[in-house]
């Protein structure tokens, strides 16, 4: 059989293997790879998902990607390693459950692909007998997951960028008190700026010398692991055939690709929710067919989705059939139709970020951190265009709210429990290196680096 491929979605790259796509990120036209066609799955292959374990979930969709890349037997031991921890569904009422992706080593949801990544990458490279520099900039929660996972992988180093007034504590310390193979180095400037710094590191040739991949979700590794946990939702909640809400709280969209990507595979969807902070060129676009990207990108209390220009919106754009470019140039329109019809997307301000803390701890007792509320709001909004009619709803909490302590206690008066993980986190020293936003500097520090 022979292996799937992956496009860029500028079109001007060859198509290349799962391999090559993940090694290089993103493509040398400086698009984003996209499988050429999904593979699919059967509703009773997806059926049978409801009473398996998480891992092996993750092992069944999967290995439709990885024939002739990964050995089965490989795959099936790295799925075991990587996920060995909690994904609850919580049942809030009816068929509306928060499903909780925050019980990680570093308790965001991008534990999930950052872990999955980090064991493919080590496994490629130690094939060829290859060095790899990992290239991220984060907004908070990207950069400790691919640290964590990536912490101690023979052959890989990694450098992670972060906004230096941008991210919290806790979420700091889970990068910073790693060393040996990971440096973090904080950016005085904004996400984007960090964003800007890598992607340009990417395409200049004066560090072609040095081998970077990027852990970012532009990387296709990063994307397809992030659609497991639709199906493992999806699977326990609907009855055969029967679609699915769901509610993600959107920044850079890689989260929600993942719905979409199980979608494409034969996951039935009723609804994605795509709920975004105070960065609305989203829901402006999908109400209007006229994108205009937010520079700069606005902060807001929701921080790892303060993201003006969502990277991940030109694949969206291509399942659509139409094409952006990596600057959010339209050079052909999707089908906005078919989005919305699709797809809802909703901007919820900090106030209603708070609100909804509040309001849903004190009806439920349900405590979200400010993504998760995020999304519940958007999935009430969503319901004043259209019915639920009784149909399962998945919530996305996607960190947990004792990475938040002094956000949640100003709104609800106390302070979250911290899981254990964190706590030895952050009693650790911290170690990071600290530059301007300027992007020669950051070159010259990564030349500095290399040598
Ligand atoms: C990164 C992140 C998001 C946004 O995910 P995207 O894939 O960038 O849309 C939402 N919530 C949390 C807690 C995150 O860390």
């Amino acid at each position: 059989m022979s292996a799937l491929l992956f496009r860029s979605t500028n079109g001007q790259s060859p198509a290349v293997n799962l391999r090559e796509a993940f090694l290089c990120g993103q493509a040398p036209d400086r698009g984003l790879y996209f499988p050429e066609k999904f593979p699919a799955l059967t509703q009773d292959e997806i059926a049978a998902f409801a009473s398996l374990p998480y891992h092996e979930v993750a092992f069944r969709v999967l290995s439709k990607y990885t024939d002739g890349i990964i050995p089965a037997d490989v795959l099936a031991a790295i799925c075991r390693d990587a996920y060995n921890f909690d994904i609850p569904l919580e049942k809030v009422y009816d068929r509306v459950v928060v499903m909780r992706l925050d019980q990680g080593p570093t308790a965001s949801f991008k534990d999930f692909a950052a872990r999955m990544m980090a064991r493919l990458m080590g496994r490629f490279l130690h094939e060829d007998g290859k060095q790899l520099t990992v290239l991220t900039a984060t907004s908070g929660d990207t950069g400790a997951a691919v640290a964590h996972a990536f912490h101690n992988v023979p052959g890989i180093r990694v450098i992670v960028l972060f906004p230096i007034d941008e991210v919290s504590m806790s979420q700091r310390k889970l990068m910073t008190t790693l060393s040996e193979n990971v440096r973090t180095v904080a950016i005085d400037g904004k996400f984007d700026d960090c964003q800007a710094m890598v992607k340009r590191a990417f395409s200049d040739p004066a560090l072609k010398h040095i081998p970077l991949s990027s852990a970012n979700s532009i990387n296709i590794g990063r994307l397809l692991p992030q659609s497991v946990y639709y199906f493992y939702a999806a699977s326990r909640l609907a009855k055969p055939g029967e679609p699915v809400v769901f509610s993600v709280p959107s920044g850079n969209f890689g989260d929600m690709m993942g719905a979409v990507v199980a979608r494409q595979m034969g996951l039935p969807v009723k609804k994605i929710v795509a709920s975004v902070n105070d960065n609305d060129a989203f829901p402006k676009f999908l109400a209007s067919g006229h994108y205009e990207k937010i520079v700069p990108s606005r902060n807001s209390v929701s921080n790892a989705m303060n993201v003006g220009h969502p990277s991940n919106l030109a694949r969206l754009v291509a399942v659509y059939g139409g094409r952006m470019d990596e600057t959010g140039r339209i050079h052909q329109q999707p089908d906005l139709a078919a989005m919305r019809r699709d797809l809802f997307s909703s901007s919820v301000s900090d106030q209603r970020t708070r609100e909804t803390i509040r309001e849903v701890w004190n009806k439920y007792e349900l405590l979200l951190e400010a993504h998760g509320a995020v999304a519940w709001r958007g999935f009430l909004d969503w319901q004043e265009h259209e019915p639920l009619n009784g149909l399962p709803a998945v919530i996305l909490e996607t960190a947990n709210p004792a990475k938040f302590p002094e956000e949640i206690e100003k709104t609800i008066g106390f302070a979250p429990d911290v899981p254990p993980a964190m706590t030895a986190a952050i009693q650790l020293p911290e170690d990071f290196d600290r530059l301007g936003a300027e992007y020669e500097k950051f070159k010259q520090y990564l030349i500095q680096k290399h040598a």
